[in-house]
C-alpha cells in the first residue's frame, strides 16, 4: 500500500520546505517537491499542514512503582498522552528492585508494556545495585537491545550508588558501546537539608527544592561528566534545570569531551514559586530535581538554542493529586516526585520555543526528535524523513490552537501541570509505521499496537559538530 502526503509544509532538523511525501507499508519511500506523478493508492492532501518527523520522548515512567505508589499513566493512557502530543516512540526506564536481577525487572517491564503499548517504545536500564551478578547481567541487556543505563548519584540507600561504582559501570558499558545516563544531584547535601528541614518541622512543599539547591546539582552534574572523561565513556546528563549544571556541561563540551544533556519541558516553563501554592496545590509539582527560577529558565532556552543541551525530555510520571500525593499532605519527603508532559512536550516547546523565537523550529524537530533517536540508537529507524525510515509522521495543524486542561488530556491523572497553558499548535495526524493511528482527536489503533524497539550497541552518533567547543552559556 503507497500512500502520498501532498501539499505539506515538511520540517526536518536542517530543512523545510512545501512537498510531499511518499510511504509504502511501513517504511518513507521518497521525499521531495514534486512527487504528484508517484504511483500510489491513496493521497492525503496536507493542505498546509506541517509535518515532522514522530516525536521520541526518551524520559518517561509509564506504571511505575514509586515511594509506595504506582504511577497513574500505563503504556496505554502514557502511549494516548504521547501520541496525541506528535510522540510516537518513548523510552521507559526498566527499574530493578534492590536486590533484583535485570531479568527480572525485564520481566516485569515487559509485561507491563506488551499488552498496552499505544505507540512504539524502548527501555534503558537502571542501575540501583552494583555486583557481580549485575555486571555479569548487562550482556543481557545489551542482547536484549538495551545500550543505554541510568544511574542515580541521589537517593541513598534507595537508589543512590557511589562514585566507585559508576566508575567501574561506565568502564563496563564502555567496552561493550552505549551511553551511561545520570540523575545528578548531589545526594549526600540533599538527604542532610531534607533531615534538617524535617527536625524543625519544615515539612511543606515549600522545603522540596531547597533540599537540592542548584549548586548541588551542579556540582554532581560535573562529577559525573568527569567520570566520564576518565573512562573514556560519553555520559547524557538527564532532567537538567539549573545554570549552575548547563555551566558544567558547557565546560565539559569546550573540553571535546563526549558530553550530552536533556532538558525536559516542565523546567523550560515553570517557577518553583508554585511550590508556594495554598492549600498543598504545591504538591503537584513535587519532581526531583524541582522547577527552578526564571534565570535557570533561560539559561535552559539558552543551552537549548546553541547546541549545549540536545534533548528535551518530560520524565513523564504522573501521580494523583487525590490519593497520591496527598500522601505526603505532612511531610514533603513523601510526596510521589512527578509530574505530565508526554503530550505537551512538544506544542508547548512550538509555541513558547518556537513562536517566541527562542529556537527555530528545524531545532524544535533536532530535540524532540532527531537528537533522541541518535542519541539511544534509534536513528534513523526513528526520528526522521529520511527515504527507509519509519513512517513515524505528524501531520500538525498551526491554525488549530488549545488550552491544556486535566478535563480533556489524555493522561488517566487528575492534573495537568499546564492547566490553563494555551498553546497555538495540534498533533491533528498521526502515523506509526505507516500506519494511521489518530486523527483529529480519534485514536484508530488498539493497546498493544506499539512495538519495542531494539537498540544496536555502539557509541551514540555524534551530534551538534559544528559549534562542539564553541558554545557559551547564554546568560
Ligand atoms: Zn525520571
Amino acid at each position: 500500500m503507497r500512500t502520498l502526503i501532498q501539499n505539506a509544509e515538511i520540517v526536518t532538523a536542517s530543512d523545510q520546505f512545501r512537498g510531499d511525501l511518499l510511504f509504502q507499508d511501513d517504511k518513507i519511500l521518497s521525499v521531495g517537491s514534486n512527487l504528484g506523478d508517484a504511483t500510489r493508492d491513496q493521497t492525503i492532501d496536507a493542505n498546509g499542514k506541517y509535518l515532522l518527523p514522530g516525536g521520541l520522548d526518551v524520559h518517561c515512567h509509564l506504571e511505575m512503582p514509586f515511594m509506595g505508589s504506582v504511577s497513574k499513566d500505563d503504556f496505554t493512557s502514557g502511549g494516548k498522552c504521547a501520541i496525541a502530543g506528535g510522540t510516537t516512540t518513548v523510552v521507559d526506564f526498566c527499574i530493578p528492585s534492590k536486590g533484583g536481577t535485570l531479568a527480572q525487572a525485564l520481566e516485569i517491564w515487559d509485561a507491563k508494556s506488551k499488552p498496552k503499548a499505544m505507540c512504539d517504545y524502548s527501555y534503558h536500564m537502571c542501575i540501583v545495585d552494583w555486583n557481580e551478578g549485575i555486571r555479569k547481567e548487562l550482556d543481557l541487556a545489551f542482547e536484549r537491545g538495551i545500550t543505554s543505563f541510568k544511574i542515580f548519584t541521589a537517593y541513598k540507600g534507595a537508589l543512590m550508588i557511589s562514585d566507585e561504582e559508576i566508575f567501574d559501570l561506565m568502564l563496563e558499558v564502555r567496552q561493550r558501546g552505549g551511553l551511561v545516563t545520570a540523575h545528578a544531584v548531589n545526594g549526600d547535601v540533599l538527604n542532610i537539608l531534607a533531615a534538617r528541614f524535617a527536625a524543625e518541622g519544615k515539612l511543606s512543599p515549600h522545603y522540596h527544592p531547597l533540599c537540592q539547591p542548584p549548586v548541588a546539582e551542579g556540582e554532581a552534574t560535573g562529577r559525573v561528566l568527569e567520570l566520564g572523561k576518565m573512562a573514556d565513556q560519553p555520559a547524557y546528563i538527564v532532567h537538567m534545570t539549573c545554570k549552575e549544571a548547563v555551566v558544567e556541561l558547557a565546560r565539559a563540551r569546550k573540553r571535546g569531551w563526549e558530553s550530552y544533556g536533556e532538558v525536559c519541558a516542565q523546567h523550560l516553563m515553570l517557577d518553583a514559586d508554585l511550590y508556594d501554592l495554598p492549600d498543598f496545590e504545591g504538591a503537584k509539582y513535587v519532581m526531583s530535581p524541582p522547577l527552578r527560577k526564571a534565570h535557570d529558565r533561560e539559561a535552559l532556552w539558552g543551552a537549548l538554542a546553541n547546541g549545549i543541551i540536545q534533548v528535551v525530555g518530560t520524565d513523564h510520571c504522573t501521580f494523583d493529586f487525590k490519593g497520591q500525593k496527598d500522601m505526603g499532605k505532612d511531610d514533603f519527603r513523601k510526596i510521589p516526585n512527578g509530574l505530565n508532559g508526554l503530550q505537551e512536550r512538544m506544542p508547548v516547546v512550538w509555541t513558547y520555543g518556537v513562536n517566541q523565537k527562542r529556537i527555530s523550529l528545524q531545532r524544535l524537530v533536532e530535540t524532540c526528535c532527531t537528537n533522541p533517536a541518535k542519541m539511544f540508537g534509534l536513528y534513523p529507524t526513528k526520528g526522521s524523513l529520511l527515504p527507509g525510515s519509519d513512517a513515524d509522521l505528524v501531520l500538525w495543524d498551526t491554525k488549530q490552537g488549545y488550552t491544556i486542561s486535566a478535563k480533556t488530556h489524555q493522561s488517566a491523572c487528575d492534573t495537568n501541570v499546564y492547566e490553563g497553558t494555551r498553546v497555538e499548535v495540534t498533533a491533528h495526524t498521526v502515523f506509526i509505521r505507516g500506519q494511521k493511528v489518530y486523527e483529529a482527536g480519534k485514536f484508530l489503533v488498539e493497546p498493544g499496537f506499539g512495538q519495542y524497539q531494539k537498540r544496536p550497541a555502539g557509541r551514540p552518533m555524534k551530534v551538534d559538530y559544528s559549534s562542539l567547543g564553541n558554545q557559551t552559556v547564554g546568560v
